[in-house]
């Protein structure tokens, strides 16, 4: 994956996540900044400002626009424009509020643009990388861990 153009701006210096270990994402179109995991995706019956849109559970990587009232196919909608934090790209908009009863189910989701997005399999031939990533972090895992039992057993010799 090439390496994201992150811009200059404070807000975005260190906020862009790149990677979800090897689990398949969609990624921004324009910097490869990951906004996705592909299993959170809900729908990709929508409709979008300018073509398909894909209805998401949850983002991230993505910055938060102004909430308006909209009127979209389906009704009035609170919504608010998101941002890609890495290139500023308009993604799309999340839902704060739908007026009709039956588009409950998308407040809280995320509506994507589908030709800002790209799949990420991430079937690459060299998992040289990824495996040294896993294996840091299982060590991570186990040295907390080890802490954790040493102080409870320094506890325990305290109180008896
Ligand atoms: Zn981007």
């Amino acid at each position: 994956m090439a390496a994201p153009t992150i811009s200059p701006t404070s807000d975005t210096k260190s906020k862009v996540i790149t990677t979800f270990l090897d689990k398949p994402t969609f990624s921004c179109s324009r910097c490869t900044a990951v906004i996705a995991l592909q299993d959170e995706l809900i729908s990709k019956a929508f409709s979008g400002r300018d073509g398909r849109g894909y209805l998401i559970h949850s983002a991230v990587n993505l910055k938060m626009g102004k909430k308006e009232d909209r009127p979209l196919m389906t009704g009035v909608h609170t919504v608010a424009d998101v941002y890609c934090m890495g290139c500023n790209e308009r993604m799309g908009w999340y839902y704060h509020k739908a007026s009709d009863h039956t588009q409950k189910y998308k407040e809280g989701k995320y509506l994507l643009e589908r030709e800002k997005l790209v799949k990420e399999n991430n079937w690459t031939l060299d998992d040289e990388p990824q495996i040294g990533f896993r294996t840091r972090g299982v060590y991570g895992h186990i040295v907390i861990r080890v802490n954790v039992v040493l102080v409870a057993v320094i506890q325990c010799g305290w109180f008896t």
